[in-house]
């Protein structure tokens, strides 16, 4: 399986990088190793001194397809969770300033946390609240209404170039309010009022 993040898809958080809107997706990989699952601690790496918290919605592809067409792109998946993009944003910050890829920013072990899903069926997703508590305290709130890119619009553009295959995973993007995570934080993450990802960071 693969992991496919998009990047910049909410207008608030690209400017709070002072990156600008992208005119189409912008989409990078992560490995099956990033994964961390069953609210696994997350250990901050020693290579990095900065590394953020991004809260995303996580799409699951259900079945294989390329070239999907967007009308059709909704029965390629039943469910959606939430999870955490992890950046550490001291090394991708050198990478952007040199035009390296970011992988080593993005992609290391445990850089991506997964929670629970749930079935999409019965959910407004154009309209759904999600966010991240650290400690008990709000830090990052969203909500779909403010996607650059929808969900379909995303799998009918990633899949132009990439097979889609059962189990792939899509991060479709953080709002705005993303930072540093530090020693013995909690991280919660609800999707409307259903907490779906619970992780300790060491
Ligand atoms: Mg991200």
């Amino acid at each position: 399986m693969k992991i496919i993040c998009i990047g910049r898809n909410y207008a608030e958080h690209a400017r709070e990088l002072n990156n600008p809107l992208p005119a189409k997706p912008l989409f990078f990989l992560k490995p099956d190793s990033a994964l961390l699952t069953n609210n696994n601690p997350f250990y901050i790496p020693d290579f990095s001194h900065d590394v953020h918290h991004e809260l995303e919605i996580v799409i699951k592809i259900n079945r294989l397809g390329k070239h999907i067409n967007q009308k059709f792109a909704h029965r390629y998946y039943s469910e959606i969770g939430l999870g955490i993009d992890f950046t550490a944003r001291d090394i991708q910050q050198e990478c952007k300033q040199n035009g390296w890829p970011w992988e080593i920013a993005k992609s290391f072990d445990g850089s991506a946390p997964l929670g629970d899903f749930v079935p999409k069926e019965n959910l407004d997703l154009k309209n759904l609240n999600f966010r991240l508590d650290i400690n008990q305290k709000t830090r990052q709130q969203g909500n779909t209404s403010d996607l650059i890119f929808h969900f379909d619009e995303l799998i009918a553009y990633i899949s132009r170039f990439l097979t889609l295959k059962i189990g792939d995973l899509i991060f479709t993007g953080t709002p705005e309010g993303v930072g540093p995570v530090k020693l013995n934080d909690h991280l919660e993450g609800y999707l409307e009022e259903k907490k779906l990802l619970d992780l300790k960071v060491k």
